[in-house]
């Protein structure tokens, strides 16, 4: 079965004018590649010469991709239902590593070129996508840029009049699964997203970006204690402004399963505390690594002019 790690977080924003507003944080799995779960049971179904602890390992497997079909048929309906339903519906990925400039001839095959990452985010209610692109000089697939990116499509990029807004997006810990991006969504809801979202100007379909910088989410991140959370191991995360802090944890989409509550707050900080705080893009140029200068510049004379400039100003 194709795996790939999918985690779901479900941003609900209250039924009635922002009377009540919550995200749902659901983690779901498999789709094209196996996750580290999936590789793992494998391998002790394939490699246990036991036969009580293969079975196990099996029965651990299947319960495993239950979890995941179940996951996965509820991100299905999100995304199918977002039109006509009273949810905002977006999903994010990080994707695969490019490295640019793009050039064809044989001499690139020895070239180093600069990393790029992308951020794609996947809008089902305009049917429409918004690339957060990345590249080495600016920053990486980690956690920050996955919050400010996130954080600036849903406040600067869409219009919407409807009160609930579901995300979903990649499981991985570090990138998703962790107290920077948890600060992320405390703040949006601290903050009030819907005025921020209705106010907001539609931009053009389809939107590149390319971030120049971060916001400092890890010092937002500060005011969390996250030891009792146990994030990992989550399966759906709700965050509501009734409960502000103290998120509930469902660790399966089963339909009987009931949530832990856990106060993720450090004393004394309450919802004014993310209310009121600055969210700006901080300038975070590393310049291009030293061992690729040269290939860069070797290619500058294949490019257009365009490029020429971009990749003129980053060599300095
Ligand atoms: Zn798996």
């Amino acid at each position: 079965m194709g795996i790939n790690k999918k985690e779901l977080i479900q941003v609900k924003k209250g039924s009635k004018l922002g009377a009540r507003i919550c995200f749902d944080w659901n983690f779901v799995v498999p789709r094209i590649d196996t996750c580290s779960t999936c590789d793992s049971l494998s391998n002790k179904v394939g490699n246990t010469g036991d036969n009580e602890k293969k079975k196990e390992a099996q029965m651990a497997l299947d319960f495993h991709h239950r979890k995941v079909e179940c996951a996965t048929k509820a991100m299905q309906a999100d995304v199918r239902n977002a039109k006509h339903s009273d949810f905002y519906v977006i999903a994010y990925d990080m994707q695969q590593q490019i490295y640019v400039p793009q050039l064809t001839h044989s001499e690139m095959y020895y070239s180093r070129q600069l990393a790029c990452c992308n951020l794609g985010i996947h809008d089902s209610d305009i049917e429409n996508g918004f690339m957060c692109v990345l590249p080495e000089t600016v920053g990486g697939r980690g956690s920050l840029e996955v919050a400010h990116c996130v954080y600036s499509y849903l406040t600067k990029q869409i219009t919407t009049n409807k009160k609930k807004l579901i995300v979903w997006s990649d499981n991985c810990g570090a990138q998703n699964k962790n107290h920077i991006v948890l600060s992320m969504y405390l703040t949006l809801l601290a903050k009030d997203v819907v005025r921020t979202i209705a106010t907001a100007k539609q931009k053009n379909l389809f939107v590149v970006a390319v971030f120049d910088g971060f916001h400092d989410w890890r010092s937002v991140a500060k005011n969390l204690n996250m030891t009792k959370l146990k994030i990992s191991e989550a399966a759906k995360i709700r965050l509501s402004r009734d409960q502000f802090g103290t998120p509930e944890v469902w660790k399966s989409h089963g339909a009987l399963q009931f949530p832990t509550k856990t106060n993720i707050l450090r004393k004394g900080v309450t919802i004014d505390d993310f209310a009121t705080i600055e969210v700006n893009e901080q300038p975070t140029k590393h310049g291009i690594p030293e061992e690729k200068v040269a290939h860069i510049r070797a290619m500058l004379p294949y490019l257009t002019n365009e490029a020429y400039e971009y990749y003129s100003q980053l060599l300095g």
